[in-house]
């Protein structure tokens, strides 16, 4: 652990024109106001993060900043009473990476109300292989759960399922007991999602075209990451009574769909935000993955690379080609 005031990170700064990503000596007299100083072990890299180092999206919104919208480390100094030092924490959201400095550098200095304490059950690098999109898949479950959608009441529709989000949900769902319907633009990836425990694949082509206002009842529930013609099939074809958890826009911020599942079929649209959901939620959440994620499918769905190969990464993740998880070692 160092103790040092000298650390490197990513820094995005923003010229006349354009954006610059540098790595870059910092200090920690550069880093903003918080009350646990943390040393960056893992951190990873999720949709979000693309959209913010390619600019492809208004993420980031205070320049200069240190990009990363999440990570784990170990407590190198702490005024809150809820941290000592050498606890390892885990921080998502709460605006980290958009307009607080992130886990794209060795050091971070967050809120400690931000922090969640690690689970017994995972390794450090363990806890950025779930990261934001395993802890955002998770809400979705429990979103599920909360509106009766239960194991043995039909099939879920996972959307993305190759991606982060969803690959993550495909493998908690089907350890919880569900049939798990995995839709994917990535037909190659069939035997993968098979072996996170989908049942059946579905290609993603089904969900793009335009939505009718009812379509066949197929789903007990579904968990979308795409946003869009994806979701509005998604809500036209769910069950009476089901619910649909949407957390994602990866196809588009639109929902071109009808109220007719609505007031006709009982489905509960669930909307799934995960930076500013309530620590007590976060912390459910998290121990919720200790128990009902299977430690060997995280690390079947996990790549591990250097922090200093997300600057490459990025355009990859937007472009849809990267396979469920990250970890980025920053240590
Ligand atoms: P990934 O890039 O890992 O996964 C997204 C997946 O979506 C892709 O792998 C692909 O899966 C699918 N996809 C991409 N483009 C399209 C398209 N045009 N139509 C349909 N499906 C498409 O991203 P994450 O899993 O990290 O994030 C997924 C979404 O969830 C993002 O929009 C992200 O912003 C959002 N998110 C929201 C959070 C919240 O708090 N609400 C938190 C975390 C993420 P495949 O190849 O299998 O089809």
């Amino acid at each position: 652990m160092t103790t040092s005031d000298h650390f490197h990170g990513f820094v995005v700064t923003k010229p006349e024109t354009g954006q610059r990503v540098d790595w870059t000596a910092l200090t920690t007299a550069d880093l903003m106001p918080g009350d646990v100083e943390v040393a960056v072990s893992h951190t990873t890299i999720n949709y979000k993060d693309g959209l913010a180092l390619t600019a492809k999206g208004p993420i980031i919104r205070k320049f200069p900043l240190v990009p990363g919208i999440d990570f784990s480390g170990t407590v190198i100094s702490s005024s809150n009473p809820e941290f000592a030092v050498g606890d390892y924490v885990i921080l998502n959201g709460w605006g980290v990476g958009e307009s607080h400095h992130g886990g794209y550098a060795e050091r971070a200095r967050v809120k400690g109300d931000w922090l969640v304490k690690k689970p017994a059950a995972f390794t450090p690098a363990q806890t950025m292989a779930i990261g934001t999109a395993g802890y955002t898949a998770m809400l979705c479950i429990m979103a599920l759960e909360a509106h009766g959608v239960l194991p043995g009441h039909g099939p879920i529709l996972v959307t993305g399922a190759a991606g982060g989000v969803g690959s993550i949900a495909v493998a908690v769902l089907a350890k919880l007991g569900y049939e798990v319907a995995a839709s994917t633009g990535r037909p190659e990836e069939a035997d993968f999602l098979k072996g996170l425990g989908a049942k059946d694949i579905l290609n993603r082509s089904e969900f793009s075209g335009p939505a009718k206002p009812l379509g066949r009842e197929r789903f007990a529930g579904v968990i979308d990451v795409a946003g869009s013609t994806t979701l509005a099939n998604a809500i036209s074809q769910t069950r009476y009574g089901g619910c649909v958890a949407a957390c994602g826009l990866a196809q588009g911020m639109d929902l071109p769909g009808s109220v007719a599942p609505f007031i006709l079929r009982n489905v509960t649209l669930a909307g799934i935000d995960s930076v500013q959901a309530p620590k007590a939620k976060r912390i459910a959440a998290w121990n919720r993955l200790a128990t009902d994620l299977d430690k060997s499918k995280l690390d079947a769905l996990t790549v591990t690379h250097t922090l200093s190969d997300v600057i490459a990464l990025a355009p990859q993740i937007l472009a849809g080609h990267i396979r469920g998880r990250v970890v980025l070692n920053v240590a």
